[in-house]
């Protein structure tokens, strides 16, 4: 800034003077006393707060039962006009949640926009003729211009199957997969439209999943040709707290790819020079999610799993992150495998099948309102600072972060977070009032550093891990 304003300095006269502002006001120095720079428990928003009091177990646990009342959501199922008119079929599921979210938007003044991604999927597995696909969103706009351009999403799979993937007729409830997860986009729509950020919210309801993650591919695709600017993707399947004595309903799964997807061979490279493999930007959502869950009372708490997926599966969170975007999918702690994908009857005294009654609504409530606590603190937050660096000009025991202010002007400061290579979350924090660049007395051989944005509310923006600059 200060440079600025006497650009009109010739050239040498500017570096002196950058020599001058560097001798008299040469950028913090800070020593390693560890106990000062524990992390500390964050304030919690009193907005956000009262929001998640308005999640309503009552109302998940009548969207769910809607849901279910459509027979089959199969994505192969009726769509044509006379079976949505009788209430059978993904077609007639897709006309409520539309209505759904047009309802909640009147209640807001018309806050939301209700949009529809629709488009034929070729044949191919588990589609044997061409069909027609639609996602159904709406977008809680941001205030602030040049944030609006942010989005934090939320989605789940409105589309369900029984034992057969292709059978387009017989019933598949599909109340926990994925009733479950829709309920959630939709509650956190209804909940957080009474309320204003300066990031934009899209609650976001797909297709196709069970016939090969095609509904949250072509959005995905879309939002990257687009070049729409995606902070963090959060995927609900299977949420629904399944009622099995083994489950825990004190923990929701969280899960975040290591190796990013996207990376190029030369990215993996450095990933494997600076021991990267723990810091994709999936995973860093993550951990800010698990912060989220202490500084909120949500009922729950986030259990962070380092792993894409469940072992060998996989969810629409998948095609966000083959998109490039930072995405997690949130599970039940403990699946019952009769309870999904099953034709709805009693073997050898079992019950099978995707049914209300094995759904803990409450347990759904929590899940929802963890992912409302972590939209609304993206969407409340600043942008991620810009162009973050660990300089390795010289070979030296102290570290250097530089960075650049995030777009959108709403930072007021800084916080450095840093952990033991071997430790899954952070575990220490400096606060930076001032200035962009800052030298801790920390050996980067060491540990694993990140920097976050804060406004004047303490709102944290995703933290970001520096790139070496020479
Ligand atoms: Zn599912």
């Amino acid at each position: 800034m200060i440079l600025k304003k006497f650009s009109h300095f010739d050239c040498a006269a500017a570096v002196m003077l950058a020599a001058f502002l560097s001798f008299a006001m040469p950028h913090t120095v800070y020593g390693q006393e560890s106990t000062s720079d524990s992390l500390p428990s964050y304030p919690a928003d009193p907005e956000i707060a009262a929001a998640l009091k308005d999640v309503s177990a009552k109302r998940i646990q009548d969207n769910i039962e809607k849901l279910v009342s459509f027979g089959t959501r199969l994505t192969l199922s009726a769509q044509d006009a006379q079976s949505i008119a009788a209430g059978r079929g993904i077609g007639a599921a897709r006309e409520w949640i539309k209505a759904e979210f047009e309802r909640y938007s009147k209640d807001c003044g018309g806050c939301l926009e209700i949009k529809t991604d629709t488009f034929t999927q070729a044949a191919g597995e588990r589609v044997p003729q061409p069909v027609q696909l639609t996602n159904v969103y709406a977008v809680l706009k941001g205030t602030d211009p040049e944030n609006a351009k942010r989005i934090v999403l939320v989605t789940g799979h409105y589309d369900s199957r029984n034992s057969d993937t292709l059978d387009a007729k017989g019933d598949a409830p599909g109340a926990n997969d994925d009733g479950s997860g829709t309920a959630v986009s939709l509650e956190c729509a209804r909940v957080l439209s009474k309320h204003k950020f300066p990031a934009t919210i899209i609650f976001l309801t797909v297709a196709g999943e069970e016939q090969g993650l095609y509904g949250s591919k072509h959005f995905a695709e879309m939002a990257k040709t687009q070049g729409w600017n995606i902070e963090a993707a959060l995927n609900n399947d299977i949420v629904g707290g399944d009622r099995n004595p083994d489950q825990d309903t004190n923990v929701v799964r969280v899960f975040s790819e290591g190796l990013p997807q996207v990376a190029t061979e030369q990215q993996i490279k450095l990933i494997r020079g600076l021991g990267g493999e723990s810091d994709s930007i999936s995973r860093e959502l993550a951990r800010y999610i698990a912060d989220i869950g202490r500084t909120y009372d949500t009922g729950i708490k986030p259990m962070l799993v380092f792993r894409l997926d469940r072992y060998l599966r996989g969810g629409d969170h998948i095609s966000f992150n083959q998109a490039g975007y930072a995405a997690v999918r949130f599970t039940e702690y403990h699946e019952d495998f009769h309870h999904q994908h099953q034709n709805i009857r009693t073997e050898n005294g079992i019950e099978y099948g995707d049914l209300p009654k094995f759904v803990n609504f409450d347990y759904v409530s929590h899940v929802a309102r963890v992912n409302a606590a972590t939209l609304a603190s993206v969407a409340a937050a600043p942008a991620p600072p810009a162009n973050v660096h660990l300089q390795t000009k010289d070979l030296t025991n102290d570290s250097t972060l530089t960075w650049d202010p995030p777009p959108g002007g709403r930072a007021t400061a800084y916080e450095i977070v840093w952990r033991a290579t071997t430790s899954p979350e952070w575990e220490h924090a400096r606060h930076v009032d001032k200035g962009t660049s800052v030298t801790l007395k920390l050996s980067k051989d060491n540990v694993i550093f990140a920097i976050r944005a804060v406004d004047d509310k303490g709102h944290r923006s995703l933290p970001v891990v520096p790139t070496p600059q020479r």
